[in-house]
């Protein structure tokens, strides 16, 4: 085997040593139809014959997201492509830290052993995860990242209070517009939002990268926009009801949802549906935090 420059043993502040100079990371694939992706480790590995998530040590120039895809792709063939992050949650030690990536397959997934570090893959259900003889680290880290495994941070904007979409016209409801940009809300696809910055779960130490739903008067079918989806009200259905309707179906298959609008009858609304909500200023502090 060779070396990349991140591998090596840290002595750590709790007591124990952890495989990753700059830390270590690893990728949480779900499936709908099949599961959790988790490999048993070659025998000769730290906790070898152990099942756990693809994963390995940061490299110097490296995000734990890079490095939790690339390891994905190096020990079990994933395709970048192939799937969607959701979320990150972080088990930060102050000396070492590993990142859990989290990811929900976007197509099929045809995973092979590419690594002498993996000695098998294999699909599992959540439900039979813990029959599994697991890694350590990630038996402790299970029950946590289980119960967001299917879930998504969902942000439906009002398009009609909040963020003007190029090529339309202005909304017609006179809430004065926060404007913010295309720019700044495709900033927050790409970078994610801290959870204890919307206020959702499970703990300050998770990442969300949103699905971003605009929901806009007028006419259409939905089009997806560089990670945004824009959703017509279509005829008669004004932009509230609209953003409220879509609050209440993500609510409902089990997201979390943040809505994003400067009416304070929408804000109400979506607050009965069980959903969060944001002032567009806020959002667009974030944006501007992160971008
Ligand atoms: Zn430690």
């Amino acid at each position: 085997m060779f070396f990349d420059d991140g591998d090596g043993f840290v002595k750590c502040s709790c007591g124990r040593r952890h495989w990753g100079v700059h830390g270590a990371a690893g990728l949480l694939i779900v499936d709908p139809a099949r599961g959790v992706l988790l490999q048993r480790r070659a025998w000769w590995l730290h906790h070898g014959r152990t099942w756990a998530i693809p994963g390995g040590a940061l490299r110097s120039t490296e995000s734990a997201l890079q490095a939790a895809m690339r390891e994905a792709t190096e020990e079990a063939a994933v395709p970048r492509e192939a799937v969607r992050f959701t979320a990150s949650s972080i088990d930060d030690h102050g000396t070492w830290s590993y990142t859990t990536v989290l990811a929900a397959t976007r197509t099929r997934v045809s995973e092979r052993t590419s690594s002498a570090e993996t000695a098998e893959l294999s699909w599992i259900a959540p439900d039979e995860v813990d029959g599994y003889r697991l890694h350590r680290d990630f038996a402790a880290a299970w029950p946590e990242l289980r119960a967001q495994l299917r879930r998504s941070l969902v942000l439906v904007v009002d398009g009609d209070t909040v963020a003007r979409v190029p090529g339309t016209a202005p909304g017609p409801r006179g809430a004065p517009r926060p404007e913010l940009t295309w720019q700044e809300l495709t900033g927050l696809v790409r970078d994610g939002i801290g959870a204890r910055d919307v206020g959702i779960g499970p703990g300050p130490h998770w990442r969300w990268w949103p699905r971003v739903e605009l929901a806009v008067p007028g006419d259409g079918a939905p089009t997806d926009r560089a990670g945004i989806e824009v959703v017509p009200a279509g005829h008669g259905i004004g932009a509230a009801e609209h953003t409220l309707r879509m609050a209440d179906r993500a609510v409902r298959s089990g997201e979390h949802v943040v809505v994003v609008t400067a009416d304070d009858r929408v804000r109400a609304g979506a607050h009965r549906a069980g959903a969060r909500t944001l002032d567009p200023r806020a959002l667009r502090a974030l944006a501007r935090a992160t971008g």
